[in-house]
């Protein structure tokens, strides 16, 4: 079972702000933003590239009222997807990261200058 899995089943202890039958957000364990949220489906789903529009369509609303609930919506927020190695992910389920609380930066993400190369 894969550890946002045992997050589901509640065999790792999650710090949880909402939940419905089909989601959960809960506090990331290692904060980059004063508020960082991670929000997955219960459903085990690899990553975004496999996830089906009308889960996503779902997942939308939800994000939605996650950042409602936080207040995060009248400042603004920030919503990332890792994807597959390149894309940085480590925990092999569908997850999106909600960042705010703070005017965040906007920064290179390679060594590279990313106009010259791809
Ligand atoms: P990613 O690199 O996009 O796969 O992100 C995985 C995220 O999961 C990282 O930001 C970790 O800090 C976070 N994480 C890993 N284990 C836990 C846990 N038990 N509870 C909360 N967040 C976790």
């Amino acid at each position: 079972m894969c550890i946002f899995c045992k997050i589901v089943a509640g065999e790792i202890p999650s710090n949880r702000v909402l939940e419905n039958d089909e989601f959960i957000a809960f506090h990331d364990i290692n904060p980059v933003a004063p508020v960082h949220i991670l929000i997955i489906p219960k459903k085990h789903i690899e990553n975004f590239q496999s996830v089906t529009p009308e889960l996503m369509a779902n997942m939308t609303s939800f994000i939605q009222d996650v950042a409602k609930e936080l207040c995060l919506d009248k400042n603004g927020y920030r919503l990332v997807t890792n994807n597959g190695k390149d894309g940085g992910q480590e925990a092999p389920h569908l997850h999106f990261h909600l960042l705010g609380g703070a005017k965040l930066k906007w920064t290179h993400l390679t060594e590279n200058d990313t106009h010259k190369s791809l």
